[in-house]
């Protein structure tokens, strides 16, 4: 596929106004997830940015791992991290960093900053220390432990450190001004005594450090030159830059907020999409409803359109809901390109041709792309009893209805026109049950009725006694609403779309896909994109559509003629 030719936006032009004034020789960013969750769209996006601009400006960018709160992270999270950057075509190389590697560092800032007087050990409750912040409009009130001597917060610092004290007991704070109209500038805490046992450092610390001060020094240490995040940390500035000034940092790296990636009719937020997986709305974080990289890439979309679409999505400040139709057209131009074609048939209805022999199968060879030649041919049986789609046959046929209906002809797709001559119903229930037809040998491979009328419908089929029968699940928006999250006294979850899996389990499926595996694409013609699930065992194989096709009508008709 080609990618789409990255588009320019503000911090593309502050990293190229600072390598021509000199400022950086070269950039470097990061990556920093918090390995809380599995990854979603919203950090597919953030991981293009900062992983696409140290490529294209031929710098580097870091995996960081923010693991500065051992009670909600887990080694299971941080190889699903890895696993994602890599699928999404990116490298960290040997620059696999965690915060957690910096505690030492971190805590001799910290002993710095309560040296220069610049931090100190409060001692109220978290109430208080709340109380005490004040508003956006009330100043904060001064914490009466603000003026504790150097030595008793070294000495209270340590004791903290060394596991004297339970969880709460103290706290250290930055010391700014609590009259700040910015109230993350509230001497806000920069350390807190956790007696938890962490993932990486195991039972070493008994404090761990707070995202503001952690972030900033993780970033200053690795020498990132911009420090990419979403909006949300814009307030959160004015701390990042105190906190590298107060600690006299060797490099300041400059903090830049672009604006959160949203997607209509889902969710992105690892807190809510974990409670979709405790409360069993999904059957997991890979579900392929799922907007994360391991459910994105289950349901079969391709690294390629993922990065193409946050190309298109672009970087803004201002907030925005991407369409869920731009990310399907990102697939589906890249899965036009390169999935070959099969027929399958989701809703079978049984066609049996009067007048072709019994017993006989002919292997008709047929193109495996329409523009593509390179991509071969295959063999697809037809026989004398074949499926073919129950929703393209009609009874009673409305205007314009050009597939199949009582004495009227259709063409079964690379192989013959058929009429319908009988339609036979269950006599309980009406339903129809088979159709009986007769076949016109002059019109293989797209010849003309030798009675010169013109045939315009084609639909796909599948021979009956060659077919497999496979089971497909079809997927439809996880959310019914297109944003999940607006009506506050709702929760989201009410708004889940209850038809958002459908699974046919009478699909028949042309022989040739006995061989499906599961890194390819198919297009089954008509009916979209599909890959073989996790689910498939050897026996029992089961497909996902990836998406829907956009106008298969008119398309299959115009590669019809071209044949
Ligand atoms: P969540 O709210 O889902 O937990 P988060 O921001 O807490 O997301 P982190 O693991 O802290 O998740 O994020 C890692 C990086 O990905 C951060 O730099 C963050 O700004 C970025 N990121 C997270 N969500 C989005 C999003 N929706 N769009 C763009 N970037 C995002
Ligand atoms: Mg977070």
């Amino acid at each position: 596929m080609t990618e789409t030719t990255p588009s320019t936006h503000f911090i593309r032009n502050i990293i190229e106004d600072d390598l021509k004034s000199g400022k950086h020789t070269h950039i470097a960013t990061r990556f920093p997830p918090e390995p809380n969750g599995y990854l979603h769209v919203g950090h597919a996006k953030s991981i293009c940015l900062n992983f696409g601009l140290a490529q294209e400006y031929r710098g580097q960018c870091n995996l960081r791992f923010d693991d500065t709160n051992p009670t909600t992270e887990s080694t299971e999270y941080v190889e699903s991290i890895k696993d994602a950057v890599h699928w999404l075509g990116f490298d960290w190389e040997e620059r696999l960093y965690h915060a957690s590697d910096y505690f030492q560092q971190l805590y001799e800032y910290a002993v710095f900053l309560i040296k220069q007087g610049k931090a100190y050990v409060c001692s109220l409750t978290q109430d208080e220390i709340r109380e005490y912040r004040g508003t956006l409009k009330q100043p904060g009130k001064d914490s009466p432990y603000r003026n504790r001597s150097v030595e008793e917060n070294l000495d209270l610092f340590e004791r903290m450190k060394n596991g004297e004290f339970p969880d709460g007991k103290h706290v250290l704070r930055a010391k700014i001004d609590m009259a700040s109209p910015n109230i993350n500038m509230r001497d806000p805490a920069i350390y807190r005594i956790r007696n938890a046992h962490h993932h990486r450092t195991g039972d070493d610390w008994r404090i761990y450090p707070m995202y503001d001060f952690t972030h900033c020094l993780s970033d200053a240490i690795e020498g990132i030159t911009h420090s990419l995040c979403t909006l949300e940390f814009e307030d959160h500035r004015p701390l990042y830059d105190w906190v590298l000034d107060e600690c006299k940092t060797e490099s300041h790296p400059q903090q830049i907020e672009f604006s959160r990636l949203n997607l209509k009719y889902t969710i992105t937020s690892k807190r809510k999409l974990n409670r979709l997986v405790e409360e069993n709305h999904v059957t997991g974080w890979n579900d392929p409803r799922m907007p994360t990289i391991v459910g994105m890439r289950r349901r079969g979309y391709t690294s390629a359109s993922l990065r193409n679409f946050c190309e298109r999505v672009g970087i803004s400040k201002s907030e925005y809901f991407a369409e869920m139709t731009l990310l399907e057209d990102c697939v589906r131009e890249d899965l036009d390109a390169t999935a070959p074609r099969r027929m399958c048939v989701l809703h079978p209805l049984k066609v049996v041709i009067t007048n072709y022999p019994e017993g006989k199968t002919e292997d008709l060879t047929v193109k495996n792309h329409p523009k593509d030649p390179e991509m071969g041919t295959r063999s697809v049986p037809f026989s004398k009893v074949v499926y073919i789609e129950q929703e393209d046959f009609r009874e009673d046929p409305p205007k314009k209805y050009h597939r199949l209906s009582p004495n009227r002809e259709v063409r079964l797709r690379n192989a013959y026109v058929i009429r319908c001559d009988e339609v036979i119903k269950d006599p309980d229930t009406q339903e129809i049950v088979e159709l009986r037809c007769t076949y016109f040998p002059e019109t293989k491979g797209g010849q003309p009725l030798a009675e010169g009328k013109k045939v315009k419908g084609i639909i796909h089929w599948v021979s009956a006694e060659h077919a497999n029968s496979i089971e497909v699940r079809l997927y439809d928006r996880l959310f019914s609403v297109p944003n999940p999250n607006e009506d506050k006294e709702r929760d989201f979850t009410e708004f889940l779309n209850p038809n958002s899996l459908e699974v046919l389990t009478e699909a028949k499926a042309e022989p040739s896909l006995k061989t499906a595996s599961p890194e390819v694409r198919y297009q089954f013609e008509r009916q979209g994109y599909f890959t073989l699930d996790s689910d498939s065992t050897p026996d029992h194989f089961v497909f996902n559509r990836i998406v829907t096709l956009r106008d298969s009508w008119a398309k299959i008709e115009q590669d019809q003629q071209k044949l």
